[in-house]
C-alpha cells in the first residue's frame, strides 16, 4: 500500500509535493547543503535540487581540486587533505560575490572551512550501508576506503556534523534508499519548504546491522 508519508509515487502526498520550477519566495536566501557520504547520491539530488529551483551549483571537491586547495594527495587514502583555511578564503569570496543564498553546495563533509552564512541549511542524505557498499564497489575504491565510508554512513557521521555545525533546526535528513531520484527531490523540497529542521526521523543503520558482520559481507 502507498505510503502517504513517505511520498510514495502515485500516493496523494507525491501529487502534493511537486514543486513548481523556480524558487518559493521562503528558500530565496537559503544557502542548501547537500552533504552525506561519499556515494549516497547528493550529486544527482543536488543537481536536481538547482535545477528545480534555479539556484546555482557548487561542488566542493571540484572547487578543491580546481583551484589546488589542498595541501597534498594521500597515497593510501586515494584522496587530496584539503587546505581548509584557503578553502574558507575561497568560500568567503563566492558567498561575498553571489550576494544572500541562492546557493546549492555539495560536500562530502562538514567543517569549519565553511564560513557560517544567514539563512544555511543542509540537507543530509543517507542511504543503506549495504547498498552504499556496493555503489562504492562500483568505483574500484580500495577495501580500505569503502569500509571507512561504510562506517561513517553507519555511524551517522555526517547527521552528527551537520548537527555540530548548524544545529538541528537547520538540519534535514532524507533517506536515499530504493527511492528514485525525483520522489527524493519531493522529499527534500517538502522539508525544505515546510521550514522545521530535522524532525527526528532517522536512518539508524545500526539497528539493522551488525558492523561486524556487515564487514564480514563486504570486505
Ligand atoms: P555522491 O555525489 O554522494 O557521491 P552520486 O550522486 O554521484 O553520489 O551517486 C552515486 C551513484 O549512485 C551514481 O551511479 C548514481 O547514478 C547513483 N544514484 C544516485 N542517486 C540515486 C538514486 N536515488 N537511486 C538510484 N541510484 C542513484
Ligand atoms: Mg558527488
Amino acid at each position: 500500500m502507498p505510503d502517504s508519508r513517505s511520498g510514495d509515487p502515485g500516493s496523494k502526498a507525491s501529487k502534493e509535493l511537486i514543486v513548481p520550477a523556480g524558487a518559493p519566495e521562503q528558500i530565496l536566501d537559503k544557502t542548501i547543503i547537500v552533504t552525506g557520504t561519499p556515494g549516497v547520491g547528493k550529486t544527482v539530488l543536488a543537481r536536481l535540487v538547482t535545477k528545480q529551483i534555479r539556484f546555482q551549483f557548487l561542488n566542493l571537491g571540484e572547487l578543491v581540486k580546481k583551484e589546488k586547495l589542498y595541501r597534498r594527495f594521500d597515497r593510501s587514502r586515494q584522496s587530496y587533505v584539503i587546505d581548509e583555511q584557503r578553502l574558507r578564503k575561497s568560500l568567503i569570496d563566492v558567498f561575498a560575490a553571489r550576494g544572500e543564498g541562492g546557493l546549492v553546495i555539495e560536500t562530502n563533509w562538514l567543517g569549519n572551512f565553511m564560513p557560517k552564512k544567514r539563512g544555511m541549511i543542509a540537507v543530509v542524505v543517507r542511504l543503506d550501508p549495504a547498498i552504499l557498499a556496493r555503489r562504492l564497489k562500483r568505483r574500484k575504491w580500495s577495501k580500505r576506503k569503502i569500509w571507512e565510508n561504510v562506517e561513517a554512513e553507519l555511524i551517522d557521521l555526517s547527521l552528527y556534523e551537520s548537527f555540530k555545525y548548524l544545529g538541528p533546526r537547520r538540519v534535514y535528513e532524507v533517506d536515499a534508499t530504493r527511492k528514485p531520484p525525483r520522489q527524493l527531490l519531493h522529499e527534500a523540497m517538502r522539508l525544505i519548504l515546510a521550514g522545521r529542521g530535522w524532525n527526528g526521523v532517522t536512518a539508524n543503520w545500526l539497528e539493522r546491522y551488525d558492523p561486524i558482520e556487515l564487514s564480514r559481507k563486504i570486505l
